[in-house]
Parts: structure tokens; C-alpha cells; sequence
């Protein structure tokens, strides 16, 4: 099963954090989302990324590596890679985008935002995710 993904992140307050190359970055305490693609395992990645130990590889290893960062919830949707820069680019629209985050391999501003309101994901295809995490 392949797919991209949607995590709900909640930042408990405001806290600093040292993503790799782009240097320590300020979040502020809210709800972020963060989009994703796996178009091997999305039930792997999406275990990968609710499990406590890894190697941090990507941008979002290290603010889930963070004591007051956890997820909130899962939303995934079977698409294909292109469609995960379409919601990226959906979002930055209407919520504030955590500008380089996650998009190293896109031209997208980020993929990764701070929610004002809370974004409605069922209309944009998505499904809450179904697999147990705990
Ligand atoms: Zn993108």
C-alpha cells in the first residue's frame, strides 16, 4: 500500500530545534501538519514516524525527536507523489508554512504548516488513518 500522509503535530510550547542543514528553527506552541509521501510502505513510514526510536533522517525526525512535539493524528490518502506537493501547495495558501521544511526534494515552500484554523483534510481526500498506533 502506497500513499501520501498527513500528520496532525501538536507543539506543547514554544521550543527551539536543530533540523539538520537548516539550522536551529523557533516553533511556536500550536498544531502543525506536516505532508508526506511513501509510495513503498505508507503503513511502515507512518509507523516510522509515530516510533520513538530511529536515525534521524529527515526534517521532521528531529521535531519529533522533541520531549513537547507529539502526533495528534494520522490522515493518509492513496495518491501518488505529485499529489502530495498539490496539498502542500493547497496549504500554504491558507495556513503558514515553516518556510524550507521538508522540501528539499520539491519547489514547494514547505511542507509543513502552522494551522490557524483547523484545516478540513476529509475534503481534500484524505482519510483518518484506521491503523493503530500505540
Ligand atoms: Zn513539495
Amino acid at each position: 500500500m502506497n500513499g501520501i500522509y498527513c500528520l496532525i503535530i501538536n507543539v506543547k510550547k514554544n521550543i527551539n530545534v536543530n533540523v539538520g542543514a537548516l539550522g536551529i528553527m523557533q516553533f511556536s506552541n500550536g498544531t502543525y501538519v506536516y505532508v508526506g509521501s511513501a509510495q513503498n510502505n505508507l503503513k511502515k513510514r507512518i509507523d516510522r514516524h509515530l516510533s520513538q526510536n530511529k536515525k534521524i533522517h529527515w526534517h521532521i525526525d528531529y521535531l519529533l525527536n522533541n520531549k513537547n512535539v507529539n502526533i495528534k493524528k494520522v490522515f493518509y490518502n492513496h495518491a501518488g507523489k505529485e499529489e502530495e506537493c498539490k496539498v502542500a501547495n493547497h496549504l500554504s495558501d491558507i495556513e503558514e508554512p515553516i518556510k524550507g521544511f521538508g522540501c528539499s526534494d520539491c519547489n514547494c515552500s514547505s511542507h509543513l504548516f502552522r494551522l490557524g484554523s483547523l484545516v478540513n483534510l476529509e475534503e481534500l481526500g484524505f482519510k483518518e488513518n484506521g491503523m493503530q498506533m500505540e
